[in-house]
């Protein structure tokens, strides 16, 4: 079906024709006329299926002509990346009609949010937050807003964002039209959809909890402490030149961003402890390609808008299996093919299960190249090191048992051992 089929005003269509899209992904076929016709929708769609143009496009219409006072669309997101995301996809996609949008989000100085929501504003996008902190000194009235949206609801709630959510819902108008957006389907994420919408639509755009088919999913099986070498060694011998990688933690993703530099490999971290501007320059730069590799946290990751990105490492499995649905999401986007690579330590391996569960499929693992074990923090690396090093087997493959890990890390010590001995010998020569 052309998108001109979709009830959309020219206005629009060229907007989309200059972004380039030929015709609507399924979620935006869907949602584009019931959102037109003043529908709510409950939409289970995953970032990369096209969701944000399946719901600003439609917006963008039924605000008509631009008020330039209050919001009467608002979209509720829960990262500061999604928020910036949304608010540029609704600029560009508005880019032939006035109207204007806004983004809010909290971990920057308020005061400029202020000034600029003073200046009017028809559709703003905004993190719970710092929405009510702007509610509070009056900087926002949300008393005219005709459309709410819910965009990556299950994330809002796993973010701990209900009470946030509960008490924006108090500040709108009772009528009005809802459209939630969610990955996943929860328990939790079914009894706000009842609450909040009214006879709703609903469209599943892929299968409940699947991944998006494209997605070329492997497993290594490796020691914990060899993850970084391999990782090392695999950006390296496969020339990625943009990966996406995952930790669990911000201080893992730091460490790990700063041992891929010492390894020679361009890194930045991206978690939420860094600031908005540190997070914005990271992205850029990955974006532009100066740095080869972008290591975030799940929730850092949300939002992230990085199109055609070809590879996707999670270097520690989530906690939550449905969580790797989002992770690899990431890759695979707007009809191309990516791929997704698990390191999965000994430690990892039931949480390797519970994502092949969820998935109702195996992922295949494959067995490891042999790869380098080189020091390179502390101790720059030769290339008779790294020659040294290079023999040293894989880090054990599918099913190896711990005791063999276990041997492997010691190998490991014992190269960089051999290593640093030879370069104290070579000085004192
Ligand atoms: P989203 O799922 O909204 O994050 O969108 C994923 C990516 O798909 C974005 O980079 C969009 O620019 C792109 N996209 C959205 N709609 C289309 C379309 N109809 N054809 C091609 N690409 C699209």
């Amino acid at each position: 079906m052309p998108f001109t089929k979709l009830g959309l005003n020219p206005e629009l269509l060229r907007a989309v024709a200059d972004k380039g899209y030929h015709a609507p992904t399924p979620i935006q076929a869907q949602a584009i006329p019931a959102v037109l016709a003043g529908r709510d929708v409950l939409a289970g769609a995953q970032t990369g299926t096209g969701k944000t143009a399946g719901f600003v496009l439609p917006i963008l219409q039924r605000l008509g002509a631009p008020s330039g006072t209050v919001p009467r669309a608002l979209v509720l997101v829960p990262t500061r990346e999604l928020a910036a995301q949304v608010a540029d996809s609704a600029r560009a996609y508005g880019k032939h009609v006035r109207l204007r949008t806004f983004q809010v989000f909290g971990g920057v100085n308020i005061n400029p949010q202020i000034a600029t929501l003073r200046t009017g504003c028809d559709l703003l996008v905004a993190t719970p937050g710092r929405l009510l902190d702007l509610a509070q000194q009056r900087a926002v009235d949300l008393g005219h807003v005709e459309i709410l949206v819910l965009d990556e609801a299950d994330r809002m709630l796993d973010m701990g964002f209900i009470p946030d959510i509960k008490r924006v819902l108090k500040l709108l108008p009772a009528r009005r039209q809802n459209l939630l957006f969610s990955a996943t389907y929860s328990d939790e994420i079914r009894a706000l959809a009842e609450r909040l919408l009214h006879d709703p639509l609903s469209i599943q755009v892929a299968p409940r909890n699947a991944p998006i088919e494209l997605v070329e999913q492997c497993a290594y099986r490796v020691p914990k402490e060899h993850k970084r070498h391999l990782l090392a060694h695999l950006i390296r011998e496969n020339d990625w030149r943009q990966v996406l990688v995952f930790t669990r933690t911000k201080h893992g993703a730091n460490r790990l961003a700063q041992q891929l530099e010492g390894a020679g490999i361009t890194a930045a971290a991206i978690h939420g402890n860094k600031s908005q501007s540190a997070r914005v320059r990271a992205l850029e730069a990955f974006k532009q390609g100066e740095i080869r590799a972008l290591v975030a946290t799940e929730v850092a990751a949300r939002g992230l808008d990085i199109k055609e990105l070809p590879h996707v490492v999670n270097y520690e499995l989530p906690n939550v299996p449905e969580d790797y649905v989002h992770r690899i999401g990431r890759t695979g986007r707007a009809g191309r093919a990516g791929e997704a690579i698990s390191l999965v330590s000994e430690d990892e391996r039931s949480l390797l299960r519970d994502v092949e569960r969820l998935l109702r499929r195996a992922i295949p693992v494959v067995p490891n190249p042999a790869f380098p074990i080189v020091e390179t923090a502390h101790h720059a690396a030769s290339p008779r090191a790294a020659e040294h090093g290079k023999p040293r087997p894989a880090a054990r493959t599918a099913g190896a048992p711990a005791s063999h890990a276990r041997g492997a890390a010691r190998g490991g010590k014992s190269v960089l051992h051999s290593h640093a001995t030879r370069s104290r010998r070579q000085r004192s020569r």
